[in-house]
């Protein structure tokens, strides 16, 4: 089997046990291994590690499967880690109530650059790595077989595979072709999903977690979701008894769903207001025009796709944060998001604060909000933790 072996200042990966071998982490790889292929990762002093995938054009050069020199990368392995996944969401998942969740969360359930999410009886994959697109077809058939799903779907097409040499691709992988629109439950509220054009693998089910805590806060009261999608916060708020809600997004298809989410769940349509614009426009006409609400929730897109990006991204933050305290009523209710890896809790609550201190207004944190719990972080991998929020009071 090809090998890589690790420079002496870099052993301290083995033993943090972090999936990750950067390329200038490598002394040298022998046996020539082609992209994504398995390979044997060896210290410094060449003792057998564990095992890895190879990827010849990432700066992740290989991706660690896993830290037991005796485990062999093979079918078994593959399906005593899809099994390890599948067993935690039994446990942590209210099944009854739920059946749209993520299965296999990539490094963090010990299987780098795979995701799987279900979507009632579908799942839906992405390949993100070169590693996972060398085991995809083994792992398509444990899934098939281990949950016999209608059908498998691939939604691969991601700029991020370019990093890995890969094409973007999407398409029927097993089983049969979904509809459409595929009908899914999420704490017991219905969603239509469109896991063949939809964005990510169709849902933002990272948000289901907090989704669920906004029904706490929205009794009589009016209720903006800014950056709405499909309408996921807004059927939970119409659902826990809000007034009206006004949803702000830029994408059409995505305000056609909302619409038919709305009609699914039986909900009073002329409590709900939709505008195609701009959210950063938007806000600013409502500010101008003293247009004000007593529950606003921020859940904008990833505004740092690199580090590079992040100074730019921290004003960007600010300023819809800084918009929305300005229309945000006394005793009001702040859902607000970052989903950019690179903005740490710690930097992103200095934004938020920065833009309190700008408002003029008094804003406490109440509570401290990441991805559900069918996103787990490993310990080993704080990188995957990526999405942050806080719920403020606003006076
Ligand atoms: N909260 C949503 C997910 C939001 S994802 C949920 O729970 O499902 C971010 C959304 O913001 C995407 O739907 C994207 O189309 C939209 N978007 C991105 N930039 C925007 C902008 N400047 N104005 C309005 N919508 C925007």
């Amino acid at each position: 089997m090809p090998s890589v072996k690790l420079k002496s200042s870099r052993d301290k990966i083995i033993q943090n046990m972090h999936p990750w071998i950067f390329s200038g982490a490598i002394d040298s790889v022998s046996g020539n291994p082609a992209n994504g292929e398995t390979v044997e990762i060896l210290s410094s002093k060449g003792e057998l590690a564990g095992k890895g995938s190879y990827s010849p054009s990432s700066q992740i050069r290989v991706r660690i499967l896993s830290f037991n020199p005796e485990e062999e990368i093979n079918s078994t392995f593959l399906h005593s880690r899809i099994l390890k996944s599948i067993n935690q969401r039994k446990q942590t998942i209210d099944l009854k109530n739920t059946n749209a969740f993520r299965l296999i969360n990539s490094e963090s359930d010990g299987l780098p650059g795979v995701i799987v999410d279900k979507y009632n009886e579908y799942l839906v994959c992405q390949f993100l790595s070169a590693g996972a697109e060398y085991l995809k077809k083994n792992i398509v058939e444990i899934l098939a077989e281990e949950l016999k799903p209608k059908g498998i779907y691939e939604r691969s097409d991601v700029d991020v595979r370019e990093k890995e040499n890969l094409k973007p691709v999407k398409g029927l992988l097993s089983g049969k072709e979904p509809d459409d629109l595929i009908e899914v439950t999420e704490n017991g509220i219905k969603f239509f999903v469109d896991i063949k054009h939809g964005h990510k693998t169709g849902f933002y089910l990272d948000q289901s977690d907090n989704r669920k805590l906004l029904l706490n806060f929205v009794k009589d009261r009016t209720v903006l979701n800014c950056f709405s999608y499909t309408g996921g916060f807004s059927v939970y708020a119409l659902k826990g008894g809000a007034k009206k809600v006004t949803n702000i997004e830029s994408s059409l298809p995505a305000i056609s769903i909302s619409m038919k989410n709305f009609q699914l769940n039986n909900l009073d349509e002329n409590k709900v207001e939709h505008v195609t614009e701009d959210v950063f426009k938007v806000l600013r006409k409502f500010r101008d025009e003293g247009k004000t609400f007593d529950v606003i929730i921020l859940d904008p897109p990833k505004f740092a796709e690199s580090v590079s990006h992040v100074t730019k991204a921290s004003r960007a933050y600010k300023d819809v944060n800084l918009l929305a305290m300005k229309i945000i009523n006394p005793g009001g209710i702040l859902f607000t998001f970052s989903c950019s890896g690179h903005v740490s809790q710690d930097l992103f609550k200095k934004i938020v604060a920065g833009a309190a201190i700008d408002s003029g207004r008094d804003v406490k944190i109440i509570k401290q909000l990441s991805q559900s719990s069918d996103h787990p972080v490993s310990l080993n991998f704080p990188e995957g933790h990526y999405l942050k929020g806080f719920i403020c009071f606003v006076q």
